[in-house]
């Protein structure tokens, strides 16, 4: 996505959003997702940003020495050219993390490669039987390939799943942690809850559902957020 202003707003600071590090996070605009609880909404449905990357790197250029590292969110970051943008936050001094749904693999591969980012959460939405349906998307294929690539290239990531009960049970999250078991991930598996706004896509309400972690499976370390 080619946009003048790319940006739609720079949080200044935080020491939740990258392990360890203190970073701002920059919001980009757009997704090729809905998932239906996202809460981002006015984000993800934006044409444009308020901010353009030469407003970034302003930004960043008074926050060397405060600042560890920065955070790349959105919306989907992959979707807007960040290879150039990553070169610049690095000449800067800045440790990067990406926040990924991880269908565009390629620019994945072609950013670990380079060595321009040091910490990846790859959002795993729902198993192939319920991926369309929660995102919107059919490119479940694509999320597998990225997975696959961090696995097998031993780069530094989490894995990250949105719990709604209504659209997820135990029983699909046993699936997830499966398919993320077989295909060699053997990190923490970040589980967190759906936190109740007005303005998520589909405007989904509290869950009707309850959730029952005791039916939840140990093949991975599941951390709840
Ligand atoms: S939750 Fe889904 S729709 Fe919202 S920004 Fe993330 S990937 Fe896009």
């Amino acid at each position: 996505m080619l946009s003048d202003k790319p940006i739609y707003d720079i949080t200044p600071f935080t020491h939740l959003d990258y392990p360890g590090k203190l970073a701002c996070i920059v919001w980009f605009h757009g997704c090729n997702m809905r998932c239906m609880y996202c809460y981002n909404s006015d984000i993800v449905f934006a044409k444009e940003g308020n901010y353009t990357q030469n407003d970034l790197f302003d930004f960043l250029k008074k926050r060397v020495g405060l600042l560890d590292g920065v955070v790349l969110s959105g919306g989907e970051p992959t979707l807007h050219d960040l290879m150039p943008l990553c070169r610049k936050i690095r000449e800067l001094g800045f440790s990067i993390k990406l926040d990924t749904n991880g269908l565009n693999t390629q620019l994945v591969v072609n950013l670990v490669e380079e060595g321009l980012i040091d910490f990846i959460s790859l959002d795993f939405k729902a198993v192939n039987g319920k991926f369309g349906y929660i995102t919107g998307s059919s490119r479940f294929s694509n999320f597998m390939e990225s997975l696959k690539f961090l696995i097998a290239s031993g780069f530094d990531f989490e894995v990250r799943t949105t719990v709604h009960p209504d659209l997820l049970q135990p029983e699909d999250i046993n699936a997830m942690m499966d398919l993320l078991a077989e295909s060699g991930y053997t990190g923490d598996y970040y589980l967190q809850r759906f936190v109740e706004t007005k303005n998520n896509i589909a405007n989904l309400g509290k869950p009707k559902k309850s959730f029952d972690e005791t039916l939840l499976e140990d093949r991975l370390n599941i951390v709840w957020r």
